[in-house]
Formats: C-alpha cells, structure tokens, sequence
C-alpha cells in the first residue's frame, strides 16, 4: 500500500503549456503557477499556470471573437470537427489514461474506461449536431405561423471536478460546441493536466482558435465571478459538490444566467432477498469501487434485505479484501490511492464515527500510512441510521450495509435525503423493481446493474443533485441551446 516514488512515464511539461485561450498557449499574466501532484507517489508532475482576473478576461474575450463564426458554421462541419475530435481521443487513448491515473491517482482500467466514455461524447454530439431542428405549425386562431428555432445560448463557462478529469469536460464541450457555443473550461486544480492534453487536439481536429479555451486557477471563486459578471457569458455548466454549486447558482442569478448543474450524490443500493446474489455482488463492485468509490454515483449506502443480508455481507467482505490497492499506474492495481490526504481523514472520519456508534468493520477500515493517499477497501456491517456517512458522501472504498424488512421501508430510507442522482435496485421480481425504481426520488436507477453512466442516456439527479441534463437524445445540446418563437404572418 506504500507505493514507492517513481518517475513519471510522461513528457509532463509538454502538456503545462500554460493558459489555452484563443489558440495559443499562454503564461499567466501574474506569471504564477500551481504543482500538480500524483496521489500515489506524492511526486510533482508539472507546474501550470495560474489565472487571474485578467486571464479570465482575456478568455471571455476570446471565446467572444470566436462566438460568430462558430454560430454560423454549418452544422456538419461542427459535426465533422467534433468526430477528429473523437478519433483524435481514441488515437491517444493510452497516453490519456495514464495521465488521468497519474494526475488523478485512479487505476489504469478504470482511466481507460473514462476514456473511452470520455471520448464518446465527441462521438454522440458529432451525430447529434446534424439533427437539431425546428418547429413549424399554424397556430390554433389560425391568424399566424408559429415557427420555433433554437439557436446556440451563447459563452458558456464550464467547471469541472477532479475524479472525471476528461469525462466531466468532454460531457460539457462536446454538446456545447454541437450547439455552436464557444466554451471556457476551467478544470479541477488538483487535475488540470488532462484538460490541457484535450486542449492540445482541438486545433488538429479543426476546432477554431477562441472556440475551446482551458484556464486553470488557485482561486476559482473570484475568477468565475469575473466571468459570470461578464454580459456576454449567457450559460454556466457545472459538475461539483452541492454546497459550491449553491455558490455558483447565486452567482449566475446576478446577470440571470442558464445554469446546468450535476452536484454531489447519495446514492442508495437495494438488495431485495430474491435477487441473484452473484449478479448482485458483481454489481455492488461496480456501484462502489469504479474510481475507488471516487463517483458521484457511487454506492452510498447499501440497503440489503434481512433474508440475503448476511451472505452478500460476506460475499461483498471477500471481493472487497481481494482488491489489489496501489499505484495507479500499476497495470495490478484495482483500487488507487484518493485524490488527496484531506480526502483520506475524511473517509477515516466517517469510519470512525460509524464505528463509534456501534457498527463492525468486517475488512480494511485502516488508512495507509506512508507515501501516497491510501485507504483499503472497507465493509461496514449494522451502520446506525444516524451516522454521519448516511448523510454525506464518502466518496472512496467503503461500503455501509443497512438492513430493512419490507419494500416499503427500503423506499422510504432510500430517499431519507437531500439527493437525488443514482439509485440502484436488485430483484428478480420486474414488478417490484420497477414499483421501486418509480418510488425512489432519482434522476437515474440501474435495475439489476451497477453502471447507470451512458453518454446516450440523460445523465442527471433531482433535489439537490442537480439542474438539467448531460447526454441522452436531446438533452445535453438542449442545455445549451435557446428556444427562439417567431410568430409569422404569410
Ligand atoms: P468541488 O469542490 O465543488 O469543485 C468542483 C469544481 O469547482 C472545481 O473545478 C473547483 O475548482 C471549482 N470551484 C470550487 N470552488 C469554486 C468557486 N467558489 N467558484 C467557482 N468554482 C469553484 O467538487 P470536487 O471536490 O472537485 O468534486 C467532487 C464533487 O463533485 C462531489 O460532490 C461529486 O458528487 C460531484 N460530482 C458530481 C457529478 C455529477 O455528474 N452530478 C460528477 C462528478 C462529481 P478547484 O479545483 O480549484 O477547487
């Protein structure tokens, strides 16, 4: 669990070119720059630049010289630059996974995985991008036409987390540029790398200069305010916590702003006594440990009924302390380090507090010590319903069991909070699984499954987990896309 230090695989530096804005590479005005750390061996891998106010503006600016041409662009050429850009993704897919694992710490089948996720997005919104249309009808006087159009929003200031580096920005560039809106991304600090390796293929795949601009910053509250404050920046997506989200909504409510916002989850995970318990198991292993358990929609909280409890909890206990933990590098491992030490005591709080209030640990439940943001994979049994981890959001290798009784009762806990992004519900029982998927407040079940994530799906949560929708036939390019009424008299 104590991975040793070692040198990094990549050329690093090429991709810390500095600020990306209106096709060129460019230093931060105050000349300032931030460390980029890998989880695993707690080396620095690059320097990047710093942004401030000026930057800020200079990247609105330049998606502002760019916003015309790109409107005007016809659709197919969005489309056909949009797939290079796919193409471009796959033909770099290893050397972008292995600089998600070292940024972000994940293991290498998993950064492969969000790659390819990743890039699908380009893939979709290229053959999205062709189909939006309009509407033509008589009204019902029969006095006029009603013709609507739906035109591109405008800028749109994007913000991303760190556990997707490429997925998050991807599901946000590739619809917004289907729309034909020019983009500021500001990614994550802790993995800002990525962003920059995407901004390194869009000028080959033919995206103009100004249409994709990337700014990384230490001080993301008073840089995006800059932005918002900015007449010309009309749409602000963003992929966050819930409590920096409610910020931003404020924000954005000054100059009235659209606001799409995928925010943290709770998710629960129900196991009814006559689900498969294999398929189950496998599917408790997707739910919780994709990422290390670094997912918003990872399992949260595991509701599983008392006729199947004890045997999933030992099923689950044998696959969990299975898991090889360490570099994410490591073609071996299934669960790297977190993203950051603050991450770990966090995840040691929870277990602790659950602990303390009387629940078992049946594996792991130690943080690493050492070099790099360990923690093992942990099963907790007989989690009191008023512990801290029934409310927030773990987000790493534990899984919590809950025992319940009757369906009604699963329901009722599994909504007994302020999210609402995934749900996962096991039965053999179509009926019961889809009276329950109706009754649980989510804006996403896998029934029978552990991956609900689909870039042709609408990805998205209800309560406090969100605004609006990414992916899915319609939903993402409609984010960023206006309705426009002409009422025509012929
Ligand atoms: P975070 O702390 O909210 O940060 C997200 C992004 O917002 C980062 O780029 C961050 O920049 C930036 N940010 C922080 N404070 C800001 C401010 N005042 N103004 C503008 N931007 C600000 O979240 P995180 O820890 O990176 O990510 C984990 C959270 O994201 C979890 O809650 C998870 O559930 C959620 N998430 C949701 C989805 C979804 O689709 N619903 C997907 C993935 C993750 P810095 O990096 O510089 O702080």
């Amino acid at each position: 669990m104590n991975a040793p230090q070692k040198t990094p695989a990549l050329d690093f530096p090429a991709f810390a070119k500095g600020l990306y804005i209106g096709g060129d590479w460019r230093a931060a005005k105050s000349g300032k720059t931030i460390n980029v750390t890998d989880p695993s061996s707690e080396a620095v891998l690059a320097a990047v630049a710093d942004a401030g106010l000026e930057d800020a503006a200079a990247a609105v600016d330049a998606a502002a010289a760019a916003a015309r041409g790109w409107r005007q662009t016809p659709p197919r050429q969005r489309s056909e630059i949009l797939r290079r850009c796919f193409e471009l993704m796959i033909a770099r897919a290893d050397m972008l996974a292995r600089l998600i694992s070292h940024e972000n710490g994940k293991a290498l089948r998993d950064a492969r995985g969000e790659v390819a996720y990743a890039a699908e997005f380009f893939r979709w919104n290229a053959e999205e991008a062709v189909r939006i249309s309009g509407e033509y009808g008589l009204a019902p006087s029969g006095a006029n036409r009603i013709i609507v159009d739906y035109q591109p929003m405008g800028i749109a200031v994007l913000i991303t987390p760190w556990n997707f580096p490429a997925a998050m920005a991807t599901r946000k560039i590739a619809p917004a540029l289907a729309a034909g809106c020019t983009v500021i991304l500001k990614p994550a600090t802790e993995t800002p790398l990525t962003a920059y390796a995407l901004a390194d293929l869009f000028a080959e795949a033919g995206v103009p200069p100004g249409v994709v601009n990337v700014l990384t910053t230490s001080t993301p509250g008073p840089v995006t305010n800059a932005m918002l404050a900015d007449p010309r920046v009309r749409k602000l997506s963003f992929t966050g916590s819930t409590g920096v989200g409610r910020a931003l909504l404020s924000e954005a409510g000054k100059n009235v702003i659209s606001c799409s916002m995928e925010l943290g989850g709770n998710a629960p995970f129900v196991v009814f006594d006559d689900a498969d318990l294999e398929l189950a198991l496998d599917g408790v292993m997707v739910a919780k440990m994709r990422n290390a358990g670094e997912a918003c929609t990872a399992a949260n909280r595991i509701y599983v009924q008392s006729g199947i409890h004890d045997a999933f909890a030992e099923g689950l206990a044998k696959r969990m302390a299975a898991l090889k933990v360490g570099e994410g590098v490591d073609e071996a491992t299934e669960c790297g380090p977190m993203i950051t030490r603050k991450a770990v005591e966090k995840i040691d709080r929870l277990v602790s507090d659950a602990v303390g209030r009387g629940a078992k640990i049946t594996c792991g439940g130690k943080k690493g010590e050492g070099t790099g943001f360990f923690y093992p994979p942990t099963v907790i049994t007989d989690v009191p319903d008023d512990s801290e981890m029934v409310r927030e959001e773990i987000f790493g290798p534990v899984a919590p069991l809950y025992r319940f009784e009757t369906e009604e009762e699963a329901i009722e806990r599994a909504n007994d909070t302020e999210y609402g992004l995934a749900a996962y519900v096991f039965t053999r029982d179509i009926g019961r699984g889809l009276r329950v998927a109706g009754g649980i407040e989510a804006g996403m079940i896998a029934l029978n499954r552990g991956l609900v994530s689909d870039p042709a799906a609408p990805f998205g949560g209800v309560k406090q987990s969100g605004l609006g929708r990414e992916g899915g036939q319609h939903h993402g390019i409609a984010e960023y896309m206006e309705a426009k009424y002409i009422a025509a008299s012929i």
